[in-house]
């Protein structure tokens, strides 16, 4: 699991579906699945099915700026279909300093308990 490189990542099987995981959401753009180490009752991870780039968040250039919103917004679709809309958070960690642990950008969408700030 090293930091800043181009290759893939675990995400790349799960979206290829050679490794299983619960999906949650999915269209052509994007992929929401549950994290297989949850931190809330609900834990789903939201990432692009294109990394394109998008090893995390400090990647991303003016042609990102349509599945970045895409993202954002499946994160919302997420929540309501989870029923935490009335209180949700959004994380994404962004390197080494973050503990961002897999480069291949994905939205964190935690819920289903009353979370903390500051988160730590
Ligand atoms: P990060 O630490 O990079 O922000 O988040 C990576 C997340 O991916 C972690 O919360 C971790 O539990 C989750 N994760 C890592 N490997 C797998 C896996 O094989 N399947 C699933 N569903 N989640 C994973």
């Amino acid at each position: 699991a090293s930091a800043h490189t181009n290759a893939s990542t675990i995400f790349d099987k799960i979206i290829a579906k050679e490794i299983p995981s619960s999906t949650v959401y999915e269209d052509e753009n994007v992929l929401a699945f549950r994290d297989i180490n949850p931190q809330a009752p609900v834990h789903v991870l939201v990432i692009p099915k294109f990394r394109d780039g998008l090893t995390d968040l400090g990647k991303a250039e003016p042609r990102h700026e349509d599945i970045l919103g895409k993202l954002l917004y499946a994160a919302k679709i997420v929540a309501e279909k989870e029923g935490i809309l009335e209180g949700f958070r959004v994380v994404i960690n962004n390197g080494p300093d973050a503990c961002q642990s897999v480069y291949h950008l994905h939205l964190h969408v935690l819920g289903g308990r009353q979370m903390k700030w500051p988160p730590g």
